[in-house]
């Protein structure tokens, strides 16, 4: 894979790039990513250990950021053999993907030109929107948020707009269940030790919503408090000279044990960070 600067290069310079990376994901392996948001981070939830900072547009509001001409042009900018060095690509970047209203369109031209799996990772707000829906349909793996369990809980980690309620959340999620014949994560964000009654209505909705499997992440990056356009990729947190914010974070013992005692009661698979990485 060509150095991201060279990606950079192939793109209006008044532009800001759509694609970044490849980054190496805990998850998913290396990864290509697709930002079909844009400069501004824009997203329906403001999670208070969101890698972009503070958001910078809160909305529900399905518009076009980033023209499905510029990600094409930016896909063929790359020559096919860079694309052997890469296991998936990832559309997420700066803020929430389903807000994009040409997310089929995108995901549809990622598809035909990488010819490799697509992971999208989304909050799941808009899984209400049959629109939504069926773009996603087009991903071979989707990755759905789900942090909290309770409506006050929503509110505390994931700071959604306030049309947004955890209800609504989990239908959506649901009739995507339904619908869906691709790969189902379920990604939750684990901020601290759970309480026996957050650990027990985590598993009923997990019992509800049958993800193929569960990803528990842990905030072990520090957070920058404001947007840093050089910040996607894989670049070192700790060498930059903006301000950050370190998350109190559980540990990594505490982690593994939530994720067994969730696998033995589900028996479903549970993949969790390592606690030091992505
Ligand atoms: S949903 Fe994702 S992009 Fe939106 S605020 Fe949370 S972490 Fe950031």
């Amino acid at each position: 894979m060509r150095p991201e600067s060279s990606v950079m290069e192939s793109s209006d310079n008044q532009q800001f790039p759509s694609i970044y990376g490849p980054v190496n994901s805990w998850r998913f392996g290396r990864s290509l990513g697709i930002d079909p948001i844009g400069a501004v981070s824009t997203c329906s939830f403001n999670c208070v250990y969101c890698q972009l900072g503070n958001i910078q547009q809160k909305t529900t509001q399905r518009q076009i950021f980033v023209p499905t001409a510029q990600v094409l042009r930016e896909l063929q900018a790359i020559a096919p053999w860079d694309y052997q060095d890469i296991d998936v690509v990832t559309l997420s970047g700066s803020g929430e993907p389903t807000l994009a209203e040409n997310l089929g369109e995108i995901l549809a031209v990622v598809k035909k030109i990488t010819k490799k799996p697509i992971v999208v990772l989304t909050n799941s707000s808009k899984l209400g929107d049959r629109a939504v829906r069926s773009d996603l349909a087009l991903a071979d793996i989707v990755a759905v948020k789900l942090d909290a369990v309770s409506s006050k809980q929503l509110q505390r980690i994931n700071q959604s707009m306030e049309t947004i309620d955890l209800p609504d959340i989990l239908t959506g999620i649901e009739q995507f269940r339904q619908e869906y014949h691709g790969c189902l994560a379920m990604q939750t964000m684990v901020l601290s030790v759970w309480t026996p009654d957050i650990e027990a209505n985590y598993i009923r909705l997990i019992q509800r919503l049958h993800p193929d499997e569960i990803q528990l992440n842990a905030p072990s990056r520090p957070r920058v408090l404001a947007r840093q356009l050089e910040s996607s990729g894989n670049d070192g947190v700790e060498t930059r000279s903006y301000s950050c914010q370190s998350l109190k974070c559980i540990s990594a013992e505490d982690l593994t044990a939530l994720a067994n005692r969730i696998h033995h009661i589900t028996q479903i698979p549970v993949r969790y960070a390592p606690v030091a990485s992505l």
